[in-house]
């Protein structure tokens, strides 16, 4: 992988930017997961391994679109009106077999296989019945409301690309196939762990200068949106050895590492040699804000992400670089998070040089246009404005600020996951 550049001082020219990091991440990432085969259920949310082919048309026949009466075009009128002996009735799943013959015409239920000869539906309100005979006038067309074999899926077509994380039309469409099994991506074993001595899990008591750790909660929230299996370590202490331990189980075990906490300045040299000694980690600056210090490389054969320890850097960070090669890493094709622009409400302060993340809420204006406004204030540690948010709001590197009423871009949290 690319040796990654180390160095300090806010706003440093050094620093990497937001894509470089991407970049960089995206280069040092190992191969994708291996391939189960699973029940079309248990697909929802995984990653297909290989594209879909359709073993059948679908529709499988020419059907009906309509209520009404299947016709040869031959017999409609120019003008004037037809008159065509009705012969009987199909029903959706009751198949008519018998060939309409000249002067013909059969009653027949949305969903009906059209019978051999027929080629057009008339609508019924668009035709009279009288007893055995039908009427139809003028205007119509040759092939009307019929749905034709292999309209929607052709057999033999690609029905779904490799790297497509399957919702729940992809898993209707699929059992539409008949397919009662698919190939996708295995789940991804991802381990995470809490570094800090000022951390305490829920239920033991704070003692001063003690936070209850939240990390491990919101990454947990975040992955598990992910799909991926869960290995959560707990919180580790700042001990060499403690420290060394985990780094390893967890490489053991996971092809994903992430950590939270450890890597600020003050910090990191601690942490960094450790790392050293186990794999080929590089220590970032990245001129964003939050979330400046991360680390990134490999611990044997697992990916390792050194996230920052500030509750909200975590989270940006995560959105920005962990999703994006979790996804990479479960078989999906490169994707960002879905951006927009929108009138601001609020005024943004920044300084120059940094990518910044705010943190937005999106709602409608009375006009029914979407506006965006700040949740509050925005310090790294602040997870209440994290919680209200419902956007990023993403101000490039040469931004001096926002002044109400200017456009920003946003990054909808929906979008993320
Ligand atoms: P660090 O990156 O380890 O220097 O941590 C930066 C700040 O984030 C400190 O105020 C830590 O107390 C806080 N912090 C680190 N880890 C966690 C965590 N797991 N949960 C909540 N706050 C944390
Ligand atoms: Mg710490």
């Amino acid at each position: 992988m690319n040796q990654p550049m180390d160095c300090c001082g806010v706003g440093d020219p050094r620093d990497l930017s937001v894509e470089q990091a991407r970049e960089q991440i995206t280069a040092g990432l190992p191969s994708p997961a291996g391939i189960e085969q699973l029940p079309l259920r248990s697909a929802l949310g995984r990653v297909l391994a290989e594209p879909v082919i359709s073993p059948l048309d679908v529709p499988g026949h020419d059907n009906s679109a309509m209520d009404g009466y299947a016709v040869r075009s031959a017999d409609l009128p120019v003008e004037g009106e037809s008159r065509l002996q009705l012969i009987g009735t199909a029903l959706a799943g009751g198949p008519w077999d018998r060939a309409l013959e000249p002067g013909q015409c059969l009653r027949i239920m949305t969903g009906a296989v059209m019978p051999p000869g027929a080629d057009s539906v008339i609508m019924q309100e668009r035709a009279e019945r009288e007893g055995e005979q039908v009427r139809i006038g003028p205007g119509h067309r040759s092939g009307e409301n019929v749905r034709r074999a292999g309209e929607d899926i052709a057999h033999g077509a690609s029905v779904l690309p490799a790297g497509r994380r399957l919702r729940p039309a992809d898993i209707g469409l699929l059992a539409s196939l008949g397919l009662a099994e698919v190939r996708v991506r295995r789940r991804l074993r991802v381990a995470f762990f809490s570094t800090g001595d000022e951390l305490r899990s829920i239920g033991q008591p704070l003692g001063p200068g003690d936070v209850y750790d939240s990390n491990r909660y919101t990454l947990h929230g975040m992955l598990s949106r992910l799909r991926v299996e869960l290995i959560d370590l707990g919180v580790v202490r700042d001990q060499r050895e403690a420290l060394r331990q985990a780094f390893t189980d967890a490489a053991a075990i996971a092809d994903v590492v992430i950590t939270s906490g450890g890597v600020s300045v003050g910090e990191a040299d601690y942490v960094k040699a450790i790392l050293a000694e186990l794999g080929e980690i590089g220590f970032w600056k990245i001129a964003m804000k939050p979330g400046r210090p991360l680390a990134f490389g490999r611990l044997g054969e697992a990916a390792f992400f050194g996230l920052p320890g500030n509750p909200v850097a975590v989270m940006v960070t995560f959105y920005q670089f962990v999703q994006p090669a979790l996804r990479r890493l479960a078989g999906e094709p490169e994707s960002l998070p879905q951006r927009f622009r929108v009138p601001c409400l609020s005024a943004l302060k920044k300084r120059p040089g940094r990518s910044e993340f705010q943190r937005g809420s999106l709602a409608p204006q009375a006009d029914g246009s979407l506006a965006v406004s700040l949740t509050g204030k925005q310090g790294s540690g602040i997870l209440s404005s994290m919680s209200r948010a419902n956007c990023f709001i993403v101000l490039d590197p040469a931004s001096e600020g926002i002044q109400p009423g200017d456009l920003v871009e946003v990054e909808p949290f929906d979008g993320l996951v």
